[in-house]
């Protein structure tokens, strides 16, 4: 129930002599509604408006993923701890610059057109950061590198192309489903289970059958399809092993 709703049957139940009072609450109410949503999904009644219609986009962000990120709660058990996640992993790491050629090469994908490009384009809207180690790879000792919204991990610093349009895949899609919704699709884990798994740097293996990551290989290997017709803007061929 929406905030404005709420106010105006609690006063109604006082009874006719507040029927006036309840009028105007109600219009006060209302006005609060306009007032959040002009501020961006953070009042009450806003939230109740999303859970009521998931997927409905604000300024162009999923509102689910964002709030779920911004509700610092017993709701949501990772979102405090994905924030220690990422520090104590930056601690540990150091910056992985990306070669001029890999994203030169990935907006010329883009400029292609088609569905892969909005994956990227939303991965370099967000101007992610690579790093080199970081103790997240340490609880998984499967894969190459690993993706925490806006910072990648890098295992030993090697960021060929292919791995570069992978994460940057992931990247996007922490843009669209917010960070807990993607993070429980991609290690198959309830929230809380990955939380309680980070803060003691137990394992956590990302489930290849998630559609999250199905999406990200299937888009690394239409890149590399077309990356192998290409060349790089210093004339080489694409190395896209
Ligand atoms: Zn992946």
């Amino acid at each position: 129930m929406g905030l404005g709703s709420w106010v105006k049957k609690r006063a109604k139940k006082v009874g006719g002599a507040a029927k006036g009072a309840a009028k105007s609450v109600g219009r006060a109410a209302k006005a609060v509604g306009r007032g959040a949503k002009r501020a961006g999904a953070t009042a009450l009644d806003t939230t109740d408006t999303v859970l009521r219609a998931p997927g409905r986009a604000l300024h162009g962000v999923p509102v689910v993923g964002r709030i779920a990120d911004s509700i610092p709660s017993f709701r949501d058990p990772l979102a405090p701890v994905f924030e220690s996640v990422v520090a104590t992993n930056l601690a540990k790491a150091e910056a992985l610059p990306v070669s001029d050629e890999h994203t030169e090469l990935v907006r010329r994908y883009i400029e292609t057109g088609g569905d892969d490009g909005t994956w990227l384009s939303r991965g370099l809207r967000a101007k992610p950061r690579f790093h080199r180690g970081g103790w997240i790879l340490k609880t998984q000792p499967g894969a190459e590198a690993m993706t925490l919204d806006n910072d990648v991990f890098v295992r030993d610093g090697n960021l060929p192309i292919r791995r570069y349009v992978h994460e940057l895949v992931h990247v996007g899609q922490y843009k669209v489903l917010g960070r807990t919704q993607f993070l429980t699709s991609y290690f198959g884990l309830s929230a809380a289970t990955i939380a309680y798994r980070w803060m003691r740097r137990r394992p956590t293996v990302p489930m290849k059958s998630s559609p999250h990551e199905k999406s990200a290989y299937a888009i690394d290997e239409r890149f590399c399809n077309w990356a192998s017709s290409q060349t790089t803007s210093s004339g080489q061929a694409v190395d896209c092993s």
